[in-house]
């Protein structure tokens, strides 16, 4: 699948909020957003548009697509499947969006952002139950072991990622081992665990139109 190769930064300064898409950056003042909470282009800084009911709706969902690096096939797909499971929609397309195999090395905090996340499992350094995995949207499911290539650079990156990172924490459905290196998904996940600000009825109440 495609993915967004723009810049980070300018998406959340269009959103208005950060959205922590380039990993440690985004905690110093390096942050394009602390710098300049503004929309970005010419005319960014001086408009004030009042935002209609569409206009909340399409910004909650492009920052869910955008916080988990997805297009928009591929999160209209996440939404049908969602749309047709049981149980609410909004809380279902989250999860599904959680379960995706870079969300779960970024979660296990072995990659400083999701985007880096993805490289790993796109280089092949992410193994599922003894294979490897190298399609970032794998949908883990309860009980899978997910573990780096156990080759000594990789280990060492991620050991390294770890301790920059490790004040993140890692969400109750997975189970890290920090020295082997490897995450044991305990549980599906759930809204709750997926802890970000997000209102996923906007995202219903647009695809529902
Ligand atoms: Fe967003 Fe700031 Fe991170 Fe850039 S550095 S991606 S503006 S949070």
């Amino acid at each position: 699948m495609a993915r967004y190769t723009g810049a980070s930064c300018r998406i959340c300064r269009r959103q208005g909020e950060k959205l922590y898409l380039k990993g440690i950056r985004c905690y110093t003042d390096k942050c394009a957003f602390d710098r300049r909470s503004y929309a970005p282009g010419q005319h960014g800084k001086g408009r004030r548009v009042k935002v209609s009911n569409y206009g909340l709706q399409l910004r909650e969902k492009q920052k869910v697509k955008r916080m988990y690096g997805i297009l928009e096939r591929q999160f209209r797909k996440y939404f049908s499947i969602a749309s047709l499971s049981k149980g609410v929609t909004g809380k279902k397309l989250l999860e599904l969006l959680e379960r995706r195999l870079d969300n779960v090395v970024f979660r296990a905090c072995f990659s400083v952002s999701r985007a880096n996340a993805r490289q790993m499992v796109r280089h092949g350094n992410v193994f599922v139950n003894g294979r490897k995995v190298n399609i970032p949207s794998y949908s883990v499911k309860s009980g899978d072991t997910v573990y780096t290539r156990p080759k000594d650079n990789i280990i060492s990156g991620v050991k390294e990622t770890i301790e920059k990172v490790k004040d993140r924490g890692v969400p109750g459905w997975l189970n890290v081992d920090t020295s082997a290196l490897k995450i044991i998904v305990t549980k599906l996940p759930e809204r709750s665990d997926v802890g970000m600000d997000i209102k996923e009825h906007l995202i219903v109440e647009l695809y529902s139109k």
